[in-house]
């Protein structure tokens, strides 16, 4: 029975529920009085329930959607201003023994090399890494309990913490690895990482046992319980995602806001971030052998209906996309991107020989990191490279209350203008840098607060002319 209470997945993404939910979005979906109150609702930014968003994504009345778009668009705004988050993958290891269908690195892939970043590699990497100017990695690994061991992330983690080359650092590192249990949730907690990141892949369950066919990560309940055991760990940041193109969309997209209700009613803070990962040719895998691809149209929506189910949750978009896709769910929604990045294990210092790829996806945006941050500033967006938040131990429900309240605006439009100028003094081409300046001298003013104001002001100039580093509010 449905019951979002419930600490067993069955119970919290209901099958059943789901059906019903899919079956009441098809009757209402033209329902106009119901979407208008729906949209109403919306306009209050205290989010949707799983039931009320399923409807506006089943919706296919033009105007109605334009008004999806536009809510999107604002509530966007008033969140997360104009600000966006950049970061970069860090690749660890392609071992792994579990048989995902769809990914390169399932078990029986013999011919992709297998490889695992020592921590000198991992040093030479990071350095590459800070070199383009990046702050805040998400580590990458497949699940191979004897190699990609709990005592391998830890080190690697600290090893990363570490590395201080010229004015870099990195001074946020979330992971994205295999569920585990509660204890190795703790360490990772007291390691310091900033959020959890695993993906779902799919909530059906039936083709999650088919897509998983062998290894750890074959245990449905295991992996969909995942969070709730890393909020009993400690971690209370909490990042979701599935792979769109596995099962169908309004499925996954029901199951995923009944996965963030879930964690919110069980511990009081939903996820901190949302992926949108959609499937992509990689190796042995070919995106057309799997049913469900969904269209760039479709894409934008989902993405503009989490914005408006889920205010309070920042939302992810990785180089799987290509700039146009990426251009357009920017408005829609997505607070954080990635620059640069490489899918590969050790792809930063050397790339690859073309016979030796060890690539996860297939990348569809290569730009530079450089490249990224002056497009982004060419349509007035502010990359921003603030880590401050769980670092002033703004995490979990003191990061949501915060942003309920509004005031989170005060601290990260000028942490976004300072870490900004950082990266245009150390990192920038001239062209990026000019456009930059500019950028931030508009921005500046834009700082509310007088007091607040003066300080960035001032901290600006510290940055440009002491070579001071790390100011944050
Ligand atoms: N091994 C970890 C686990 O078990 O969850 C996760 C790390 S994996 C490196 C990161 C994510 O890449 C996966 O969760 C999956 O959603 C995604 N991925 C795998 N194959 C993909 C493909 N062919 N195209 C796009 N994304 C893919």
């Amino acid at each position: 029975m449905y019951d979002v209470n419930s600490k067993c997945a069955d119970d919290f993404i209901n099958h059943e529920e789901i059906l019903e939910t899919l079956a009441y979005a098809d009757e209402n979906k033209e329902n106009i009085e119901l979407i208008d109150a729906i949209i109403e609702k919306a306009k209050k930014r205290k989010g949707l329930s799983h039931r009320e968003a399923s409807i506006l994504l089943a919706c296919p009345i033009e105007e109605k959607n334009q008004e999806i778009y536009k809510l999107a668009e604002q509530i966007k705004k008033d969140f997360y201003g104009n600000r966006i988050v950049m970061f970069a993958p860090l690749y660890l290891s392609n071992y792994c023994i579990n048989g995902c269908t769809y990914c390169p690195y399932h078990a029986k892939n013999r011919h992709i090399p297998r490889k695992q970043l020592s921590q000198e590699d991992i040093r030479r990497e990071v350095i590459a890494l800070q070199d383009m100017g990046h702050k805040r990695l998400a580590l990458e690994a497949g699940e191979d309990p004897v190699r990609n061991t709990m005592d391998y992330y830890l080190k690697s983690i600290e090893t990363i913490y570490s590395i201080k080359h010229k004015n870099g650092a990195i001074r946020r590192v979330n992971i994205n690895i295999a569920a585990t249990t509660v204890d190795n949730y703790r360490l990772l907690k007291e390691a310091g990482i900033g959020t959890y990141i695993l993906f779902q892949e799919t909530y059906h369950k039936e083709s999650y046992l088919e897509l998983h066919p062998t290894g750890p990560k074959h245990d449905y309940n295991y992996h969909t319980e995942a969070m709730d055991r890393a909020m009993e760990g400690g971690i209370d940041d909490v990042g979701l995602g599935v792979l769109f193109g596995l099962d169908k969309y309004r499925y996954e997209f029901a199951g995923l806001l009944m996965h963030a209700e879930h964690l919110e009613a069980a511990f009081g803070v939903g996820p901190h971030t949302i992926s949108v990962p959609r499937l992509k040719h990689a190796d042995d895998i070919n995106p057309d052998d799997f049913d469900n691809g969904i269209d760039d149209d479709t894409f934008a929506k989902i993405v503009a209906c989490i914005r408006i189910a889920v205010p309070y949750t920042g939302m992810i978009i990785s180089t799987r996309e290509n700039q146009k896709t990426r251009e357009r769910v920017l408005h829609l929604g997505i607070s954080q991107i990635s620059g640069g990045s490489r899918t590969s294990v050790g792809g930063y210092c050397e790339p690859e020989p073309e016979d030796e790829k060890s690539e996860q996806f297939d990348v569809s945006d290569s730009r530079t990191l450089d490249e990224v941050v002056r497009w982004l500033m060419e349509m007035d967006y502010i990359p921003s490279f603030c880590t401050a938040c769980y670092r002033e131990g703004r995490t979990g429900d003191r990061f949501m209350s915060l942003c309920k309240s509004g005031q989170i605006q005060n601290c990260c439009h000028p942490n976004a203008l300072m870490t900004l100028k950082e990266y245009l003094m150390d990192y920038a081409s001239p062209e990026t840098k000019a456009i930059g300046d500019k950028l931030i001298a508009k921005e500046v003013l834009n700082v509310p607060n007088e007091k607040a104001r003066n300080i960035v002001l001032e901290n600006l100039r510290l940055i440009e002319q002491d070579n001071r580093r790390d100011f944050r509010f």
